[in-house]
């Protein structure tokens, strides 16, 4: 086990995206302070897609001039050219580009083959690094599809490799609907991690089947340290509606902190955070928001 764990919030992007209705500008802005003042040191702050595909994160100008001044490092996530020159304008730290390890995925999400899609990821890429922007890749689809059979791991390394030879030092494996078991998230990071020493990988898992802490201590057994979670478990799956979202921050914290590993991350603090997810929401997906409101109930009734 790693001593310590890195977090990259996404709630405010992945999170806020799958949401049924889109959070005030003030509501989001209020957010990625009170998960900067958290201690989260990363946070995926929103997207800049076209307001048509993604209306929720419509105002991602508005969210980064208004959060300059954190300590955190705000990402954001850029599907094209189009979205890296507003990203580029509006002052972002980090970029995020994104695209799916299967076709069916890719082609129903961005209109494109994977193919061209990680040409772009490179173009993209070779960018945002000439502009002195972090930057990290997130691929998604790699550990199940709703429209294509599972992609080999061979194929997932060689995405990552390619996407490593344009520059990029990061690559996030991402299980898009949930569908990762443990046995396949030890096997997949090892590979990768052997076919391909030193390349940073971040794991991206959602709770749709329940299985997303577990998956995270599989990926942590096989030498990963570094996760995407969401607070207060936001997002859903779009293919699964009803589902649960990502793995919670909340709950990815507390299980870490009990496992005797260093996140950084100040739960009491986080948990402010999340009470303002929930007054917006009318409640979370995750566990330590569950637990709590039946410590509260028990307590107003005693
Ligand atoms: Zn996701």
């Amino acid at each position: 086990m790693p001593a310590a764990v890195r977090i990259t919030e996404i709630g405010p992007r992945d999170g806020l995206q799958g949401e049924p209705r889109a959070m005030p500008t003030a509501g989001k802005i209020a957010l990625v302070r009170a998960l900067s003042q958290a201690g989260l040191a990363e946070i995926e702050a929103t997207a800049f897609v076209h307001p048509k595909w993604i209306p929720n994160l419509a105002d991602a100008e508005d969210v980064l001039a208004a959060t300059h001044d954190l300590p955190a490092v705000r990402y954001a996530l850029v599907p094209n050219a189009r979205g890296l020159a507003r990203a580029l304008a509006a002052g972002v730290q980090g970029v995020t580009t994104v695209f799916s390890a299967t076709d069916g995925h890719n082609r129903s999400n961005l209109n494109r083959s994977t193919e061209q899609s990680l040409q772009e990821a490179i173009e993209v890429g070779r960018e945002a690094l000439a502009a002195g922007k972090l930057l990290r890749a997130s691929i998604s689809t790699v550990f199940g599809c709703p429209f294509d059979p599972t992609p080999a791991p061979a194929r997932i390394v060689e995405i990552a490799a390619r996407l490593r030879e344009a520059g990029y030092r990061r690559v996030g494996l991402c299980d898009t609907i949930g569908v990762a078991d443990p046995a396949q998230v030890k096997a997949l990071v090892a590979t990768v991690m052997r076919e391909l020493p030193g390349l940073d990988l971040d794991l991206h898992f959602h709770d749709t089947y329940g299985r997303g802490l577990a998956n995270v201590v599989a990926a942590l057994e096989a030498g990963a340290t570094s996760f995407d979670s969401s607070i207060g478990g936001l997002g859903g799956c779009p293919y699964a509606p009803g589902a649960t979202g990502n793995i919670s921050t909340e709950d990815l914290v507390a299980m870490l902190h009990a496992m005797g590993l260093e996140t950084g991350v100040d739960a009491d603090a986080l948990f402010r955070a999340s009470e303002q997810v929930a007054a917006w929401r009318g409640g979370l997906e995750s566990q330590c928001w569950r637990v709590e409101q039946g410590r509260r109930a028990r307590a107003a009734a005693a």
